[in-house]
């Protein structure tokens, strides 16, 4: 647990900075000085602005810190965490994509599209990729199309 503070003093305990006895986390329930610890409820306090102590702020930031200790894991986008509940207006659901990190040597089956079929991983680069076929010895070089792709719930969207 925090040691009590005024809710105008800030200090750094323990390497944590605790504002009114409580984490001091950005917009996005994120600790200002250890960006890999999140926080939500009563034991933070909320930069943008004091948050009263009420288990509706707790229910609400639930989501979004799950969202972000997500995020913070698998290096996408943070949510933002609008207390007054505009930005719940821009809340989708939405696919995630992120680049796949194709290794040469790597063997691949496609399913479907100009591409199906087994190929081997022969080069990459930034921008392309170069796939031989295994039965043809053909080789072909393309620009990057492969994601991981994830559909989550409630995210905000267009991004800010
Ligand atoms: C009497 C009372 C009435 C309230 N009425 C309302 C109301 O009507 N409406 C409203 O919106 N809010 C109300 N609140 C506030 C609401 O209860 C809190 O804002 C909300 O519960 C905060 O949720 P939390 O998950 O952050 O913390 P908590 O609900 O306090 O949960 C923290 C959990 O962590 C556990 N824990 C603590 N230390 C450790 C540890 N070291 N290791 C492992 N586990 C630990 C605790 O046992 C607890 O289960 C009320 C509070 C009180 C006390």
């Amino acid at each position: 647990m925090f040691k009590n503070q005024s809710d105008t003093d800030m200090t750094t305990g323990k390497h944590l900075v605790l504002v009114g006895g409580g984490l001091l986390v950005n917009k996005y329930l994120q600790c200002t000085a250890h960006p890999e610890i999140f926080g939500g409820g009563r034991c933070i306090y909320f930069k943008d602005r004091p948050l009263d102590k009420v288990g509706v702020y707790a229910v609400r930031q639930n989501p979004v810190l799950y969202q972000n200790l997500m995020a913070s894991l698998e290096e996408t986008v943070l949510q933002p965490f609008d207390p007054v509940g505009e930005l719940t207006m821009n809340r989708h659901d939405v696919v995630f994509f992120k680049p796949y990190p194709f290794k040469v040597g790597e063997k691949l089956h496609i399913q479907g599209g100009p591409r199906n079929g087994d190929w081997e991983v022969i080069d990459v680069t930034d921008g392309k990729i170069k796939l031989r076929c295994p039965v043809s010895l053909r080789e072909f070089e393309w620009n990057r199309f492969c994601y991981f792709v994830e559909a989550r719930s409630g995210t905000v969207w267009p991004q800010e």
